[in-house]
């Protein structure tokens, strides 16, 4: 049994058990939140070595490397002696030689802080299910945007955007000429603890309308959120 079919929402299959290890409660419990709102039944634990203990073995663990207790990276080496386990580390920014040295430890994938709950959910996706067919770019006019790779083009040019313009603009692109209320972005592209304001929202869509540089594109509907519409 694949991790896709796992996480499918016919709801047949068991769940995809999710140990986040994380010493930061605010950051464990959004994480877990958001974890069990996707599907997955999931809990925290804030030392290395508790993780070490869970029992039975979760399907996919989310570990901090900077712990209280143990090295993130031996933590990781000993996680990886199950096999049917996947792991992505969480660094923090900047540390490239531990996100190295963790891939060299076992790990499958990483991801760096900050990051929101729909970039989170992609990656373990993917990692779930490595062979899981390629669900084609979404496209909308001279706008394409690739969820495997994370990718945006705007008339085949590659468009650099951070993780939350990314997650923002596939809230617009999954349905466009649809309005989408702030409270979905937010709701979707947040990561429920440090993204909750509607002020940081408007920072990442005016952001997100300067990279794309298409005028109109995003049309800000008052008083109920935005919409995608195709420039003429
Ligand atoms: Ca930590």
């Amino acid at each position: 049994v694949t991790g896709a079919e796992r996480v499918s929402e016919d709801g047949a299959p068991p769940p995809v058990r999710a140990l986040v290890v994380e010493d930061d409660t605010g950051i464990a419990q959004s994480l877990v939140r958001g974890l069990e709102r996707a599907g997955y039944t999931a809990q925290s634990v804030a030392t290395g070595s508790a993780a070490l203990e869970v029992d039975p073995v979760p399907d996919i663990v989310l570990l901090d490397l900077g712990l209280p207790d143990m090295d993130g990276l031996e933590v990781c080496r000993l996680l990886r002696r199950h096999d049917d386990l996947a792991i992505i580390v969480v660094t923090a920014r900047g540390e490239e030689c531990d996100r190295v040295a963790a891939l060299g430890q076992g790990a499958d994938d990483y991801l760096v802080k900050p990051f929101g709950l729909a970039e989170l959910l992609d990656r373990i996706r993917a990692v779930l299910n490595p062979t899981a067919p390629v669900s084609p770019p979404l496209r909308y006019g001279p706008l394409a945007l690739d969820a495997r790779t994370r990718t945006v083009t705007v008339a085949d040019e590659e468009i650099a955007l951070t993780p939350k313009e990314f997650d923002v603009l596939k809230c617009l692109v999954a349905d466009p000429g649809r309005v989408v209320t702030r409270e979905e972005i937010l709701e979707r592209a947040g990561d429920g603890h440090r993204y909750g304001s509607a002020a940081v929202l408007d920072v990442h869509m005016a952001g997100l309308r300067r990279k794309l540089n298409v005028p109109g594109m995003i049309e800000t509907i008052p008083g109920q959120g935005f919409r995608l519409t195709a420039p003429n």
